[in-house]
């Protein structure tokens, strides 16, 4: 049994996949949008999760687990949510809240008060409400494009003003189009984020950058689910 637990900690740290699968959604609703699913095919895989056992835990959860073993549900899962669209609070926040689950909404601080896109009270209505708030940039600009004083301000400037109007740390980040290479990386480390998600095509299972499954309109629920147990 030792040894077999030994193993399962070995491959955890070698495997290109976190132990705990993480699920990203776009904007729920959005025509024309390969990364945009309609809410009701949104329901039927949060349904199809709390059916099958999933539990959802926050990045917190799976960084303490990681770092100081802090014991983790059977079936857990991280559903995440970028950009801070409107759609956050209107659409997938009572549909979480139905199952009793836990999002995590990764806002880009520059673009808030614009239209489609929520406003302060907006982010305190989800953080209220009981979500994990992570930071997505201050403008969405591609990180691994821009200077390295850029590159700061975008990680150090969106944590203070998430901290600042939530009066809580920040601990989590999501690279803008899930773009990353190990300089963006080491960038947000020093910045202080204790955990950033990437994607399919950059993510791993280091904590920094951190794999994402990317939920996308030709998924079909078998797909889904299959992504999902993996
Ligand atoms: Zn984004």
């Amino acid at each position: 049994m030792r040894q077999s637990a030994a193993f399962a900690l070995l491959c955890a740290a070698c495997s290109s996949r976190p132990e705990v699968p993480i699920v990203n959604w776009h904007a729920l609703g959005v025509a024309g949008n390969e990364f945009s699913i309609s809410e009701f095919t949104f329901n039927r895989q949060i349904e199809l999760l709390a059916r099958e056992g999933f539990q959802s835990v926050a990045l917190h959860d799976v960084v303490e687990h990681r770092l100081s073993g802090l014991p983790l549900p059977a079936r857990p899962v991280v559903l995440t949510f970028d950009d801070g669209t409107e759609d956050a609070l209107k659409r997938v926040l009572p549909v979480l809240k139905k199952r009793g689950m836990r999002g995590t909404f990764f806002i880009a601080t520059g673009l808030l008060g614009k239209p489609g896109y929520l406003d302060w009270d907006g982010v305190r209505a989800l953080s209220a409400a009981g979500m994990e708030i992570g930071s997505h940039s201050v403008s969405h600009a591609r990180l691994t494009e821009v200077s390295d004083e850029q590159l700061r301000e975008e990680l150090v400037r969106s944590k203070q003003a998430l901290e600042e109007h939530l009066g809580r740390t920040i601990e989590v980040f999501a690279y803008p189009y899930n773009a990353v290479r190990p300089g963006v990386r080491d960038a947000a480390a020093r910045a202080g984020y204790r955990a950033a998600v990437a994607g399919e095509v950059h993510g791993g299972a280091d904590l920094l950058d951190l794999y994402r499954i990317s939920v996308k309109s030709t998924m079909t629920l078998d797909d889904f689910r299959r992504q999902v147990q993996r």
